[in-house]
């Protein structure tokens, strides 16, 4: 079996560095900092800050980025399963606005820092390559935090989805299975 994953708010977990920056705008996090941070500057007409501030998030900040629970179960799971894992994101060379981090440089950093160096990493430019780089890997199964991603049109039919939905924001779909933790992607792919 070949497994694709997605990296930000898939296999990466953003809290720590979102509600730091929450606090410092003083935002009221909610079940969901990133969103409550957004609203807020979107509302106040800081559209360009958010921009900005996604640039830092997935930049020097990533490095605060943790693991999600469970993630390196389910990696030790795959190999003994004999499964070959891919991680593919859509993760532009620098932020759109903001200074010129190299986000693909956090990335792989980040990567070697929670023990995936391992991982085949494909970073890619666009939705459209992402999607493009799913099909050319040929994996049987993706797991994304994004219903877009896994609805988009272009995406392989034959490809098994699973939505990775930790905050529980989104609904079932006979397009993926929806699993809110990495526990249950592993019974998912390894239990059935
Ligand atoms: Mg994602």
């Amino acid at each position: 079996m070949r497994i694709g994953i997605d990296l930000d708010n898939t296999l990466a977990d953003y809290s720590t560095p979102l509600l730091r920056l929450c606090a410092l705008h003083g935002v009221d996090p909610g079940g969901d900092p990133k969103l409550a941070l957004r609203e807020h500057l979107r509302g106040a007409g800081r559209e360009n800050e958010w921009t900005r501030l996604q640039g830092e998030i997935y930049g020097p900040l990533m490095a605060e980025a943790l693991l999600f629970p469970g993630v390196a179960d389910f990696f030790r799971r795959s190999l003994a399963a004999g499964t070959e894992c891919f991680i593919v994101s859509h993760r532009t060379r620098q932020p759109i606005l903001g200074e010129a981090h190299d986000l693909h440089s956090s990335a792989r950093h980040w990567l070697r820092s929670v023990g995936l160096a391992n991982v085949p990493v494909h970073l890619e430019e666009s939705k459209s390559a992402k999607v493009g780089r799913i099909r050319s890997l040929g994996v049987n199964c993706f797991i994304d935090d994004l219903p877009e991603l896994l609805s988009d049109s272009a995406f392989p039919e034959e490809v098994r989805r699973i939505l990775f939905d930790p905050g529980n924001q989104h609904t079932d779909s006979p397009v993926w299975r929806r699993c809110s933790s990495w526990r249950s992607v592993a019974s998912e792919l390894f239990e059935s």
